[in-house]
């Protein structure tokens, strides 16, 4: 029920946190994962620990905020895989800064990195998709797709509106054999929660004392959900936003 033998998923930011853990899980199921990012060197760190592992796995680089980088993106796993099954759109930013002195330009760059991306990226798979006779398609939210945040305007803007697209594009392609669904996830310890901790004085101790299950996520947390949902266990699955988070949202 869970096995991926035989599926290409392409994970955006599978090159580290989260979306290397869930390319793992992916790629632990028998699929064969493409990471993508725009860092060359850690997207080849990614893979020599993916391959390493003995787990199936390819690069290609592409800043997800750019239209032509995305074409080039599917160009190539076009040509490279012949295929698509999966898609993991999880490339994501965050800049923390108060609403009235957030710029235009800092709006549109986590815009476009969290949201416009997952956009482009589902235009792009929709005919490898289709052609494959189906497909999944896993949207990265976070527990701020449900919750505000001071200073974090656009990426609670976004975070919201990426479970919205999820709920269209679901509609939209439902008949098509095309489930696509939206995680949420909580506090994960990653490279973006790091810069937040050095940033917010008392943050650590505020996430354990909030989080039911008093510690953070791991990225391989990630992994189980990435696995459900491109897999034929969730084929009557689709337009939900699922939380993975320790039981933030419930507490
Ligand atoms: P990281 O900062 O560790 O990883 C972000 C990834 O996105 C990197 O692999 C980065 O690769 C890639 N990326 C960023 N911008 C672009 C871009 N323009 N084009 C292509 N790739 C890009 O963050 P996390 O692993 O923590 O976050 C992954 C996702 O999970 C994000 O969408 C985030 O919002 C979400 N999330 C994270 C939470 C957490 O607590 N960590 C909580 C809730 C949601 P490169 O540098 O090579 O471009």
């Amino acid at each position: 029920m869970f096995d991926l033998a035989g599926k290409v998923a392409l994970v955006t930011g599978g090159n580290g946190g989260i979306g290397l853990g869930m390319a793992r899980g992916l790629a632990q199921a028998g699929a064969h994962v493409v990471v993508s990012g725009r860092n060359r060197e850690k997207s080849a760190a990614a893979l020599r620990a993916l391959q390493g592992e003995g787990l199936a796995a390819s690069e290609i680089a592409a800043d997800v905020a750019d239209e032509a980088q995305v074409q080039a993106l599917f160009a190539q796993l076009r040509d490279q895989h012949g295929r698509l099954d999966i898609l993991v759109n999880n490339a994501g930013t965050s800049i923390r800064r108060q609403p009235q002195d957030m710029t235009l330009a800092e709006w549109t760059t986590v815009m476009d990195t969290n949201l416009t991306s997952a956009f482009l990226c589902c235009r792009a798979a929709y005919p490898l998709l289709k052609a494959a006779g189906g497909g999944k398609i896993i949207n990265i939210g976070s527990i701020l797709s449900i919750f505000g945040a001071p200073y974090a305007g656009p990426y609670c803007a976004s975070k919201g509106g990426i479970v919205q697209y999820t709920r269209s594009i679901a509609l939209a392609w439902a008949k098509e054999n095309i489930q696509a669904n939206a995680v949420l996830p909580g506090w994960i310890d990653t490279e973006m929660t790091v810069g937040a901790r050095e940033q917010v004085p008392g943050l650590n101790e505020r996430v354990l004392a909030r989080v039911p299950v008093a510690r953070w996520g791991k990225p391989e947390d990630l992994a189980g959900i990435a696995v459900f949902l491109a897999s034929k266990a969730s084929d009557f699955v689709t337009g939900t936003a699922i939380p993975v988070d320790g039981g933030y949202a419930i507490a």
